[in-house]
């Protein structure tokens, strides 16, 4: 039996197929969230991947900001659960999970059975979230992807003092101009969302296992920042962005079975 989730975040759509609620047969992530085309091209691309058809999928399920607005699907389930379960499914043993995403950073502490007992969220203020990130690597002309090369370079790695993204602009304008070598500020940056997101997490208590969920996970400098700031190991896996889509496709085992 295949089932597909559909992740529809501020930034991306993922997509992720899963062959009788175990094995992630296909998976997709396009750079176009809500209210665009990418939903639909994700999951083109994903039934393209996997080979399948539309008649072959048992069950659809639709998570993230944009799931309201989606009606292609056979059901919704919030991101939350559809994190957890996802998580789950690759760290059984995970209690505390952190994602960041393109526009809110979230952190859940989850029970031995999975279940999510508690969680906090920003999605108030840009700071901490991977929103920063795209924006100092525009200034910066930098690829998302550099980011965390750059900051495993950094000999001294600046301080950004600005909590707010507009003023923390100005202040890394300013520190290129006035000569601060590029990977210093790429570790500033990355150490500066790192801290914010530490603070929320504190504030929910970390029990470990912990691992990182969504977009901004993919980058290492974030990841080692936060394992620091917090004190523990971070749990990672490559598929940390499709988290969400692949715990909306096993609900949707679920909700078949
Ligand atoms: P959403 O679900 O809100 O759309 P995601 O969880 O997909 O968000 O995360 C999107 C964020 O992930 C982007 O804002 C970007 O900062 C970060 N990101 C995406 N791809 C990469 C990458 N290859 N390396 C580092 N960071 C990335």
């Amino acid at each position: 039996m295949y089932t597909l989730g559909i992740d529809i975040g501020s930034t991306t759509s993922k997509c992720v197929i899963v062959k009788n609620g175990k094995e992630i047969i296909a998976s997709s992530i396009i750079i176009a969230g809500t209210g665009t085309e990418g939903p639909n091209q994700a999951r083109e691309e994903v039934l393209i991947k996997s080979g399948l058809k539309q008649e072959d999928l048992s069950y659809v399920v639709v998570t993230g900001y944009g799931r309201t607005t989606y009606t292609d699907a056979d059901a919704e389930i919030s991101e939350l659960s559809c994190h957890a379960l996802g998580v789950k499914h690759i760290f059984p043993d995970v209690r505390t999970i952190i994602d960041i995403g393109g526009q809110d950073a979230k952190v859940l502490s989850i029970n031995e059975k999975g279940n999510m007992v508690n969680f906090l969220m920003n999605d108030k203020c840009a700071a901490g979230t991977g929103r920063f990130l795209d924006v100092m690597a525009g200034i910066l002309q930098l690829d998302i992807n550099d980011l965390e090369i750059k900051a495993s370079e950094a000999t001294n790695p600046v301080k950004i003092s600005n909590t707010c993204t507009v003023f923390a602009e100005s202040e890394v304008i300013s520190q290129l101009a006035a000569g601060v070598e590029l990977n210093n500020l790429v570790a500033g940056i990355c150490n500066s969302v790192a801290g914010r997101v530490a603070s929320l997490a504190k504030r929910i208590g970390i029990k470990e296992k912990v691992c990182m969920s969504g977009g901004v996970a993919r980058n290492g400098g974030v990841r080692n920042a936060l394992s620091k700031e917090l004190g523990v190991e971070i749990f990672y896996s490559p598929s940390a962005q499709l988290m969400g889509s692949l715990g909306a496709a096993l609900a949707a085992y679920n909700k078949v079975k």
